[in-house]
């Protein structure tokens, strides 16, 4: 059930994907990440030292990331200047166009390319559609914007629903093992 939903990989926190044997195991190039409850906590300004090292960790091995997110452009864009990586902001997720525009921009295979987010109807739904190697992160907290309430309640149902059920599972610690 909901198949296109459901994320390759389940981790609690981006930090949780260990890049360098990412790249020893899956042939990936190029990621496309979210950025509100993925990299930055909704709403916040501050940006975590962990998700900072991860990032700088990426780039030191060669790894091009790219932030896809529906977010307004001018806090995306604030962002992605921090970290120094391209970005596409107002974008519409789960729709194909910006998901293409970023694997442009990473200029990669669809094969070399992961989503990862903290949504499964946004970033799963949309990177599974374009066959993209997708992986789903816990929020980094709870609040969200008032317009993701409805399918926030259903991403939990479903959620709990595959877990219960062995259809995903989280892993503990690092992935890949
Ligand atoms: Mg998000």
């Amino acid at each position: 059930m909901f198949g296109i939903l459901k994320p390759k990989v389940y981790v609690d926190s981006i930090c949780n994907i260990d890049l360098k044997k990412l790249k020893k195991v899956k042939n990936i190039k190029g990621i496309i990440v979210d950025l509100d409850n993925t990299l930055i906590a909704w709403g916040r300004k501050e940006i975590d030292s962990k998700i900072n090292d991860w990032i700088k960790e990426a780039k030191r091995l060669k790894l091009k990331l790219c932030i896809v997110s529906n977010t307004s452009s001018k806090r995306v864009a604030k962002f992605a200047e921090i970290f120094e990586i391209p970005y596409s902001s107002n974008s519409f997720k789960p729709f194909n166009s910006p998901f293409i525009k970023a694997i442009e921009i990473l200029n990669t295979a669809p094969s070399e390319t992961m989503v990862i987010g903290d949504q499964i109807f946004t970033d799963i739904w949309g990177g599974n559609r374009l066959k993209l190697f997708t992986i789903l992160v816990t929020p980094i907290v709870k609040r969200d914007s008032i317009g993701t309430f409805l399918h926030r309640n259903f991403e939990k149902i479903i959620i709990s629903f595959w877990l219960r059920r062995g259809i995903i599972k989280k892993e503990i610690g690092n992935w890949p093992k």
